[in-house]
């Protein structure tokens, strides 16, 4: 068996090593998860709801070693690392009121009774990308177990930590064995063996676009459900009737948050030409302003790269040896160990550029003008991508127009927050396919089955 050895991001040094399972290991898990499935099903809906609660209440008795475990292993910030284990949390509860309420229906039919129900589909493969360890796991397995599936989940080789305690808090509190189990190994390896193994009914990927498109392939051999979410490069959009002072000071954490390794990120900026030079030199002070640090400090708000590997694929983006990035400002960054890159923001010549077409997961954003509200629906909709978005104006009724025509799953207006656990996640056009959270995400953990029963 291989090992795995996780770095610390900021420092390089070595935090624990971390076995890597091959395909027989995780054939057993799938085994051993395809019958304590059938178990956790028939369990009284009250009870599967009751422990779901018990594991969210051990959640939130950990909140504090869970977030530092994912500073630890992913150099995420302490306002961010403890947002994310406290959202693992409220996904539970969230959830928990699930199994109570998977209604079916009752329609009118000649000659008998005519009545749906919401079946498990079985096991449910989660695979789960670097970028998010906490939230993107509790978002799969929350609503997987609430329908009376068993979970079998990969974390991204880079971060395991937190879903291996994750796996542990969920038998501390009484989620029987093999109802959830994390299984670390490389994509191509357990990943890889969820989308070709005959009894995992559903595989849920969240990772880049090339990968998608792979398990979406392998799945059509046995017509497997999927749920993909994808890459992106969502554009905010600052109209000149927006309030300019607001939109600047907001719009750097949109692009920077998480180091920019983000798939909701706000790399694409359009600004109205007419208020171009004041949106930057309010933006430049506030991109100047960020503070990049040790991500264990409480006031640091932008930590460093999850790995050296990710860091020469940003620099690749900026020192393109193909294209001559003009870049206009740029923020701080530590200087020695530790994977650090400073945020940046950077001119393109047009919408064909690299830098502004292809998601850089790193602390880099483009700025563009646009003259009119066509050309900024336009310049936004010209992507593969739809997974979010922002339109900053004071008109309502542009706010509503452009909501409408922006091709992307998740858009806010006067604002970036665009992920609530109650309310639906997912992408348009290459970001994805399938919604994640919110009232209907246990739809596509269930099948529907439709019985008579002649009277
Ligand atoms: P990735 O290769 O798509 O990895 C995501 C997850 O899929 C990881 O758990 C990975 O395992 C697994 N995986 C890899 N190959 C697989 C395969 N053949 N079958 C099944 N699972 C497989 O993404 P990445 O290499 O970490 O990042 C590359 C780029 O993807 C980023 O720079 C970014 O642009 C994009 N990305 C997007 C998101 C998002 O939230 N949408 C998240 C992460 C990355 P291993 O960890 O073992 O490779
Ligand atoms: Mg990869």
């Amino acid at each position: 068996m291989s090992t795995h050895d996780v770095i610390n991001p900021a420092t390089e040094e070595r935090v624990d090593a971390v076995d890597l399972l091959g395909v027989d290991e995780t054939d057993e898990a799938i085994a051993a998860a395809t019958v304590a499935q059938r178990t956790w099903a028939a369990l009284a809906p009250a009870d599967r709801g009751r422990l779901m609660r018990r594991f969210a209440d051990v959640v939130d008795g950990h909140i504090d070693e869970l977030a530092r475990l994912e500073i630890a292993n992913s150099g995420h910030t302490l306002g961010n690392a403890t947002g994310e284990a406290s959202n693992v949390r409220d996904v539970l509860h969230y959830y928990s009121a699930a199994p109570e309420r998977l209604l079916g229906q009752q329609i009118p039919v000649a000659g008998g009774l005519d009545v749906t129900f919401k079946e498990p589909l079985g096991v449910v493969g989660i695979i789960v990308p670097w970028n998010f360890p906490m939230p993107i796991a509790g978002w799969g397995l929350a609503p997987a177990l609430a329908a009376g599936n068993a979970v079998v989940l990969k974390p991204a080789e880079l971060t395991p930590l937190t879903a291996i305690r994750l796996g542990e808090l969920a038998r501390e509190a009484g989620i029987p064995e093999h109802v959830l189990t994390i299984l670390p190994g490389k994509g191509s390896v357990v990943g890889e063996r969820f989308v070709t193994h005959p009894d995992v009914a559903k595989v849920c990927f969240t990772g880049s676009t090339a990968v998608g498109q792979r398990i979406m392939r392998g799945a059509a051999d046995r017509i497997k459900r999927i749920t993909l979410e994808l890459g992106g490069k969502s554009a905010n959009i600052v109209f000149e009737d927006a309030d300019i002072a607001a939109a600047a000071a907001a719009a750097p954490m949109a692009a920077f948050d998480n180091a920019g390794q983000d798939c909701c990120a706000r790399s694409r900026i359009l600004v109205q030409r007419s208020v171009l030079d004041s949106f930057m030199e309010r933006f430049e002070t506030a991109v100047k302003d960020i503070v990049v640090d040790d991500p264990a400090l409480g006031g640091t708000q932008m930590g460093p790269l999850v790995s050296s590997g990710q860091r020469e694929a940003v620099r690749g983006f900026v020192e393109d040896a193909h294209e001559d990035v003009d870049i206009a400002f740029r923020g701080s960054a530590p200087q020695g160990a530790g994977w650090w890159y400073p945020p940046t923001v950077v001119l393109p010549t047009g919408t064909q550029d690299r830098i502004w077409r292809e998601e850089i997961f790193g602390p880099v954003v483009a700025v563009l003008p646009f003259d009119d509200e066509e050309d900024a629906i336009a310049k936004a909709n010209d992507t593969d991508y739809g997974l979010s978005g922002s339109i900053f104006t004071q008109d309502v009724g542009r706010a509503i127009r452009v909501s409408r025509a922006v091709e992307a799953g998740n858009l806010s207006v006067n604002s970036h927050a665009s992920v609530r656990y109650s309310t639906p996640f997912g992408g348009f056009k290459q970001s994805g396919l399938g919604r994640e959270l919110g009232p209907d995400a246990l739809d596509s953990f269930t099948e529907i089955k439709n019985v008579f029963i002649a009277t």
